[in-house]
């Protein structure tokens, strides 16, 4: 499953071991004041960790594709 579409586009671009950076949900999944989401990655081959900030409206969008992506990799 790829979940490079909720990466910020400078993360995407930054140099990785090999091709391009494959970011996978770490778990970390953090409310914040206004609504907003913050939603930690990290890419499976480098180990790189970035996190989206993600609006309220985009984070409902993939909420059950990441918790279901975290509750069976045990992430939680
Ligand atoms: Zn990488």
């Amino acid at each position: 499953m790829n979940f490079n579409h909720l990466v910020e586009r400078y993360d995407l671009m930054s140099d990785c071991v090999r091709g391009r950076h494959s970011y996978q949900p770490t778990g970390h999944v953090e409310s914040m004041v206004g609504g907003n989401v913050a939603v930690r990655f990290r890419c499976k081959k480098c180990g790189k960790i970035t996190t989206s900030i993600l609006d309220s409206d985009t984070f409902y969008l993939h909420q059950n594709t990441l918790e279901k992506y975290i509750t069976d990799k045990g992430l939680v």
